[in-house]
């Protein structure tokens, strides 16, 4: 769960770390009220979970009233890359002789926390990366050993930091690992971390991921919910128990088993198409799963053909097909469907689709062409095309249909 900077701040303050004084507000009004309270000047923030609101006019300084309500009037509403403000963080406007850079993330290829720490704040980490990589300092932290303060201090000198910072950076860091560690984060970023002119650090943005497979333990993250902003296709799918993960394509995909699952998207990628979503409906491939599978895909816009991809193991095929019938009479889908079944009794399976078979129920003998069919139905609405044309024969001996990747 992404947090909105606002309450990324509340979190950050749990662990001491030092922010401004500041207040939400969801009208002009309440903008301008917080703002008495937080002492002028202010900084007008919009809270929407993107990057760059600065550059796209979501964050303005204010000097009295006049300017708030103005600044806030113009903020509400605003579209940020997609993401419309509709709650802005008003906060005493701090002084900035210096921004910096600190986050800390779960490396998991290496199995350690990874720190990284940059004199370069301020502006996106992920241009400093490109173009001066060598201006973050990174350290990887073992969980059992931990980030003291030495370590802490000796991070801050190797991203050189100015000295009149390096103090109250080091003390923000162990603090900030505390609040990564006992917080269960994935991520925590503060960008900037500034520097004041009296020589004070703090964290001026707030970046954090709560991992999710923690809220067991974390009742009070319940107040961080109201405003999740949560795919609606993904908060359908999680009420009817799928694992589902959408995507951006338009492609549809049921699949049972995850691994059958990423092999379809990929197969699906691989003909020239883009998958819609990843979805596996684990191993009992019946009526009432298929049902809320088809049911979860229907509702997204973009899906145009929709290709059911299962294996039969312990569910026998007719099963299957009887189930993806049955779910059928109860869903009313708008996109093609293309099948492929295969595995145990798959014959038999088949048998029972090609009855109900018709231009909006294709039923293909392997991944690869179903995967062709899907992509070609889809094509054909929106502007696929390109990449989808496939040069692959039926039956295995197949071309990817390069370029596209
Ligand atoms: P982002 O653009 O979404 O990352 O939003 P930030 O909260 O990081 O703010 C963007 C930029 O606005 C910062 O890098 C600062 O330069 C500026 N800014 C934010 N808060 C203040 C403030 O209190 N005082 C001043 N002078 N500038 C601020
Ligand atoms: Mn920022």
């Amino acid at each position: 769960m992404d947090l909105f900077e606002y309450q990324g701040k509340q979190y950050f303050a749990r662990w001491d770390i030092p922010v401004s004084k500041g207040g939400v507000a969801d009208t002009v009004d309440e903008a301008v009220t917080q703002a008495e309270a937080a002492g002028y000047p202010v900084v007008v923030k919009a809270q929407v979970q993107v990057g760059g609101r600065g550059k796209a006019g979501g964050i303005k300084l204010a000097a009295d009233a006049d300017e708030v309500r103005t600044h806030a009037g113009n903020i509400l509403g605003m579209d940020i890359k997609g993401h419309v403000v509709k709650r802005l963080w008003i906060e005493h406007a701090s002084d900035i002789a210096k921004e910096y850079y600190a986050s800390f993330t779960l490396d998991r290829a290496a199995k350690m926390h990874l720190a990284m720490v940059s004199a370069e704040g301020g502006v996106e980490i992920e241009s400093v990366a490109e173009t001066n990589p060598e201006a973050i300092a990174k350290l990887h932290i073992d969980p059992v050993d931990g980030l003291d303060l030495a370590a802490a201090r000796k991070l801050v000198e190797d991203a050189n930091l100015d000295p009149e910072a390096r103090d109250g950076a080091a003390d923000i860091l162990v603090k900030l690992y505390k609040c990564f560690v006992e917080g269960d984060a994935d991520l925590v970023e503060i960008n900037p971390l500034i520097l004041t002119p009296e020589g004070k650090v703090h964290a001026l943005d707030a970046k954090v991921t709560l991992d999710d497979s923690a809220s067991f333990r974390h009742p009070e993250w319940d107040e961080f919910r109201g405003l999740e902003v949560m795919d609606p296709r993904d908060a359908l799918a999680k009420s009817k128990g799928l694992q589902y993960v959408g995507l951006d394509g338009y492609v549809g995909i049921i699949a049972n088993g995850a691994g059958l699952g990423m092999s379809t998207c990929d197969v699906v990628k691989q003909v020239g198409g883009e998958p819609a979503n990843f979805l596996d409906i684990g191993g009992g491939a019946n009526a009432e799963v298929m049902a809320n599978a088809l049911e979860v895909i229907n509702t997204d816009e973009k899906v145009k053909a929709i290709f059911i991809n299962i294996f039969g193991g312990i569910t026998r095929g007719e099963d299957v097909a009887n189930g993806i019938v049955t779910a059928l009479g109860r869903v009313d889908i708008k996109s093609p469907i293309v099948i492929r079944l295969d595995g145990t009794n798959a014959e038999q399976g088949r048998a029972i689709l090609a009855e109900h078979e018709s231009d909006r129920l294709i039923s293909l003998p392997t991944m690869i062409e179903a995967a062709q069919k899907a992509t070609e139905l889809a094509g054909g609405n929106v502007t696929a095309a390109g990449g989808g044309k496939v040069t692959a024969a039926g039956g295995g001996n197949v071309t990817p249909a390069g370029g596209k990747k």
